[in-house]
């Protein structure tokens, strides 16, 4: 018997008729004599929509109420599942996750788990309940309703497993399992038996959605045995999706490149002209960090007769603010710079391979085969598994599949 943790996304609860499906699921893994606890998001959809709503009212509506409303995507799909599964003549419970009590800070629409209340759950699993959780939320110490930012009901998915230590926690999406790349860009991706922990890690920080970023974080924190899998596929299957590794199996094949990442959701800011002194990345970006934006690719040019340009990216629903921060720096005599411009029609696509460790060239086959498609990179950042480049938006899905074949991840390694 073990204690499985499985997280449902959206489009896995997107109907009743999903639901049932889910619970039938769900009955097969209890009739195998398993302890379940339950992760489930909001119907596919539904959190845009609750969001939306709030904006419909006012365009700059307040973080905690956006909360509240966002929250209740995921309280009705809990119900809704736990009385399929009574339907099935189970026992099951749904709890919100200011009722498990998972504490968090409170950073509305980015909150951070800090601790799991484990008894109400310990105490449902040892009764042969199965308990079904609200993914992407929590409550912080007055009681306020968190979320956890988008996609983050995996991350309450393996927060739980963490605290339970249960045996596994199962990701059941919409494709069976972390592939080359997104299959929805490119038909011929593969999917990946296993995935190492660096590389799924860095794939989820360049965008591939699969799996949350804060969520792989938290699994390499505690060990958690995470799988990711088909909830559309029989449960009779034998495909057992993708999992991720801690060890790098020496017998396994590993390929140079593992995937390919890409991201639409980052602008570009230049600093034009800037005077080149000491202290200047900090004048620019100090203020940046003080108003709680994320910057993610920075260049800084050679200066040249005392001056120098600058150029960073930020999340693109931060590119507006970001800018404003800036303007009202210069305005105020912070720093001097020629222009301040803005580009929020980039993209950012990234290449992930433990592989580059011990091999070389892979830049420039890089480079050469977005040359080749006349595609201009305008920005380079490298880390020892990853190369990313920032490209024009336009160019965003022909580059994914060029890299994905001049790479050759559509055929196995030993093939390639
Ligand atoms: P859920 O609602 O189940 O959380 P998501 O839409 O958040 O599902 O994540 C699953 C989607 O992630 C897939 O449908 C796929 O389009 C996308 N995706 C992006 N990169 C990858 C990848 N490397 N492997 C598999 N899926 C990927
Ligand atoms: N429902 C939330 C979202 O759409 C959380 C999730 O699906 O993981 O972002
Ligand atoms: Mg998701």
């Amino acid at each position: 018997m073990a204690l499985i943790v499985q997280k449902y996304g959206g489009t896995s609860v997107g109907s009743t008729e999903r639901i049932r499906n889910v619970a039938k699921r769900v009955a097969r893994f209890h009739r195998q004599g398993h302890q379940l606890v339950i992760v489930a998001s909001a119907m596919a959809g539904e959190t845009n929509r609750l969001i939306a709503l709030a904006r419909e009212l006012s365009a700059n509506p307040h973080p905690r109420e956006v909360d509240v409303v966002a929250a209740t995507g995921e309280q009705v799909t809990i119900g809704l599942l736990a009385i399929a599964l009574h339907e099935l003549g189970l026992k099951a419970r749904s709890y919100t996750g200011a009722q498990v009590r998972i504490l968090t800070d409170n950073a509305h629409g980015k909150a951070r788990i800090l601790e799991i209340d484990e008894e109400r759950v310990r105490k449902d699993l040892a009764e042969g309940t199965i308990v079904v959780v609200a993914g992407f939320q929590g409550v912080d110490t007055h009681g306020n309703v968190t979320t956890l930012g988008r996609g983050g009901s995996d991350t309450s998915g393996v927060a739980l497993a963490a605290a339970l230590k249960a045996d596994e926690c199962q990701i059941y999406t919409d494709v069976d399992g972390v592939y080359t790349t997104d299959p929805r860009i490119v038909p011929e991706a593969r999917r990946l038996d296993r995935i190492t922990f660096e590389e799924m890690l860095e794939l989820a920080s360049q965008g591939s959605k699969v799996l949350q970023i804060r969520s792989v974080e938290f699994a390499g924190k505690y060990r958690v045995r995470l799988r990711v899998l088909s909830s559309f596929e029989d449960a009779d299957s034998t495909s057992t999706g993708t999992l991720i590794t801690y060890e790098e199996d020496d017998h396994m094949e590993q390929a140079i490149i593992s995937g390919i990442a890409f991201n639409r959701d980052e602008a570009k800011i230049s600093v034009m002209g800037v005077e080149d002194r000491p202290g200047i990345a900090y004048a620019l970006l100090g203020p940046i960090a003080a108003a709680n934006i994320d910057v993610d690719m920075i260049v800084q040019n050679i200066g040249a007769s005392g001056h120098t340009d600058f150029s960073f990216t930020v999340n693109r629903n931060e590119y507006r603010k970001a800018l404003e921060v800036l303007e009202g720096e210069r305005a105020q005599g912070r720093f001097q710079a020629r222009d301040i411009i803005g580009d929020n029609r980039i993209a950012k696509v990234s290449v992930v391979g433990i592989g580059m460790r011990s091999h070389v060239g892979l830049a420039s086959k890089m480079f050469k085969a977005l040359a080749n498609e006349g595609i201009n990179i305008q920005m380079i950042s490298t880390s020892e598994i990853k190369i990313a480049v920032v490209i024009d938006e336009k160019y965003l899905e022909l580059s994914v599949r060029v890299l994905h074949k001049a790479f050759e991840l559509d055929k196995a390694p030993e093939q390639a």
